[in-house]
């Protein structure tokens, strides 16, 4: 099933791929996800991820419950885009569907598939879409074919080691969260068109400590992805036992202390120790973290706490009330995850506060959505007169094409503009009624 060996077939001709065969990124900024590299395939291709999807990789994927998905809308599938990049049976089938489609054999190992015997899928893959807003932005100015690390596609990474700043989890044009397939969006940008280069949440409030710990996670995963992506099988003689070995031998402790400074149960330390069980990566990475450090053992891993942090009810209400004076207004969602504190819960302690931050974001989204639209209306015009000149046919395609965002034309509303300009703009510029 996977794709050809290089070698030359029985007939004259090699077959033609049928998707582009594109060299997968493996540079400076880290090794890419496979969700980047199909983004990018249909950036080539002049298509959008929804055609991408829906017309090319579920009718070669060729599974019941996706044709399932597809019917419904497909936004389940999306939302489960994430773990696509992962080490489950799902990722198997994408990585040969892709490697297939473009004639290549290298791409499991832009997955965590390398990893699948070391490491768990549990607390394993963000579920929305994480960037480095520095890193996108260099790539874009250095005229790169702009794309995303693997590494960010994992929960446990939530800073840039290069940039030493935090990842964003919100769109700074629209202000929403995004999964890591969207119909309409590509690396670098969001399902509004907006470009996702430039900062938009504020400098994580963490102790040096952690961030050190973070920056350690990160390098760590990225020499990690880089080895696999050059020799998958040194990979496989990483081992978890000999980690915890060095751990014991380091602390001068035996394995029973250390499975209880870890708060694990003995047991499952065993299944590790004894790989009959994978480990969980924040896990692994804690272990790796202590016994780099050498000093004290200062476990961190809880799933239940991972992300929360003690903030004062008066330091809450204080940056509730300051962002009532912001200019954009910021929303809801993104206060909760500046303080780090669960959305509902700010909504139930701060009611009046959180109802205000919402009614001023969502007349700022309406009017943002507003200008967009009238934005885009009249590039559509533009575009419709320009491709008529050209002595085409303003198609949705031609169009598209024209202006460089494939897939902007199945908004509903942007079609009927698209549809009504069409009817009423004047071919070949022939001097008609309609103005600018
Ligand atoms: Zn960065
Ligand atoms: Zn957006």
């Amino acid at each position: 099933m996977l794709g050809p060996t290089g070698t030359k077939t029985e007939s004259d001709c090699a077959p033609r791929s049928r998707l582009f065969n594109v060299e997968p990124q493996a540079g400076h900024y880290g090794v890419e996800s496979l969700t980047s590299y199909v983004g990018r395939l249909a950036r080539k291709h002049y298509i959008s991820m929804s055609s991408m999807i829906h017309d090319v990789l579920i009718p070669a994927l060729d599974k019941t419950y996706l044709n399932t998905m597809r019917d419904g809308g497909g936004t389940k599938f999306l939302a489960q885009s994430g773990s696509l990049n992962g080490i489950g049976d799902g990722a198997t089938t994408l990585v040969q569907t892709v490697q297939n489609l473009t004639h290549r054999s290298d791409l499991y190992r832009l997955t965590l598939l390398p990893f699948k015997h070391l490491i768990s899928d549990r607390g394993l893959i963000k579920h929305h879409r994480a960037w480095c807003s520095a890193c996108l932005q260099e790539m874009n100015d250095s005229q790169m074919d702009v794309y995303e690390p693997l590494i960010w596609i994992l929960q446990v990474v939530q800073v840039c080691s290069l940039h030493q700043q935090t990842l964003e989890q919100l769109c700074p044009c629209c202000h929403r969260t995004l999964f890591w397939w969207e119909r309409y969006a590509s690396p670098g940008y969001c399902k509004c068109g907006g470009y996702l280069g430039v900062r938009a949440t504020v400098a994580m409030q963490c102790s040096v400590e952690e961030f050190k710990r973070q920056i350690y996670y990160t390098s760590t995963l990225n020499t990690l992805t880089y080895l696999a992506f050059g020799n998958a099988e040194l990979v496989k003689q990483i081992s978890v036992k000999e980690y915890i070995q060095t751990l014991t031998s380091v602390l001068k402790i035996s394995r029973a202390d250390l499975s209880r400074k870890l708060n694990i149960p003995k047991n499952t330390l065993h299944g590790w120790y004894h790989e009959t069980n994978r480990i969980p990566l924040p896990v692994l990475l804690d272990i790796c973290y202590s016994a780099h450090q050498k000093l004290v053992f200062t476990p961190k891993f809880n799933p239940k706490d991972h992300n929360r942090q003690c903030l004062s009810t008066s330091k809450i209400q204080t940056r509730l009330q300051a962002s009532l004076s912001q200019c954009p207004p910021p929303s809801l969602r993104a206060l909760a995850s500046e303080l780090r504190i669960d959305r509902r819960l700010l909504s139930r302690k701060f009611p009046e506060l959180a109802r205000q931050i919402a009614l001023r974001f969502q007349i700022y989204v309406t009017e943002k959505r507003k200008e967009r639209l009238s934005r885009l209306a009249l590039d559509i015009k533009r575009a419709i007169v320009a491709v008529r000149s050209d002595g085409k046919s303003p198609t949705q395609r031609n169009v598209e094409e024209y202006l460089r965002k494939p897939g902007l034309l199945r908004e509903k509303c942007l079609k009927e503009i698209w549809s009504k300009e069409r009817a009423i703009v004047p071919r070949f510029g022939s001097g008609g009624k309609k103005k600018f």
